[in-house]
């Protein structure tokens, strides 16, 4: 008996007949397809291979990289140049990687005020070459002097943010917290901690992210993720992850899997940017790194 006659005559393949050949929607009803969301690689300006903007992200498109992010004072400095390098092209800003001058927990006024000014200028231009919002960490851990870690801290922190993520709305972008490796920034490390400071900041221009050279500290790529959620995911960094190199580049434990599960499941509409070193050639640890990331998200 072969195979076609054989399902012809048993109730199991009279089921799978029924099944293989029944409507769409009975297939779907069992098994709920996911939905396709695309991995928006980015690059930061010294990933690019390449002397001038035009070199840069003709490399950076011949990659499918679609993100940019510049540097906030380069983005200030050299706006023109970068807004017209990019005409034509199927890539955009993503991001904005800080720039300013003084930090917001400054315990000097004049370094307090540096930073607003700063700031706000870099958000200025950031809301109108259209990028998804301007990194920013509270304080680093050699920013001196800097407000007390207290709850009367994470209260004035709170207060300022939500003026400072009102100013980004109104100028259609966002401030982006990045919580640091505690070697780096003591006051905000994990980034469930960072989309709390979001929530209480009460500004819809108040977002967070991940960057998964920092989230070693976190105890699940797909936990830490997931704490930021919808409401606050508004940007990711990549590296490897033993050494902040081009991610494939430090071997097996450059696994990127559960917190790409995460944000395929968040359906992530963002940017994933490189912000890494390199231990060999640039150009072929981008290709391998854009192949092995691609992979990875396949799988997750
Ligand atoms: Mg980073």
């Amino acid at each position: 008996m072969d195979r076609r006659s054989f399902l012809k005559t048993t109730a199991v393949g009279a089921a799978a007949v029924a099944l293989a050949g029944g409507p769409a929607s009975v297939l779907t009803g069992c098994t709920p397809k996911k939905p396709k969301v695309a991995l928006n690689l980015s690059f930061q300006t010294g990933i690019a291979v390449g002397e001038s903007y035009a070199e840069k992200f003709d490399y950076m498109e011949s990659l499918g990289i679609v993100g940019y992010e510049p540097g906030g004072q380069e983005l200030v400095r050299r706006y023109d140049e970068i807004a017209k390098a990019l005409e034509g092209r199927n890539l955009k800003v993503s991001a904005i990687c800080a720039g300013f001058r003084g930090f917001i927990l400054a315990e000097d006024p004049a370094v307090k005020a540096e930073f607003d000014s700063s700031m706000r200028e870099i958000i200025d231009a950031a809301g109108q070459i259209g990028s998804t919002g301007v990194i920013m960490v509270p304080a680093f851990n050699h920013q001196k002097p800097c407000m007390p870690h207290t709850i009367e801290t994470r209260n004035y922190l709170c207060a300022q943010l939500h003026e400072l993520g009102e100013y980004a709305l109104s100028k259609g972008t966002a401030v982006i917290l990045e919580p640091l490796n505690r070697g780096e920034a003591f006051y905000m490390r994990l980034v469930a901690d960072a989309a709390a400071i979001c929530r209480d900041s009460e500004s819809e221009g108040v977002k967070c992210m991940g960057d998964f050279w920092h989230m070693k500290e976190e105890t699940s790529d797909y936990g830490a993720l997931m704490s930021a959620g919808k409401q606050y995911l508004r940007h990711v960094h990549i590296a490897s992850r033993a050494r902040r190199v081009t991610p494939g580049e430090d071997g097996e434990v450059d696994n990127y899997v559960e917190g790409f599960r995460a944000m395929k499941e968040l359906e992530f509409p963002y940017y994933m940017s490189f912000e890494c070193g390199c231990a060999g050639d640039r150009k072929e640890a981008n290709a391998a790194a854009v192949e092995l990331l691609r992979q990875q998200w396949e799988q997750a």
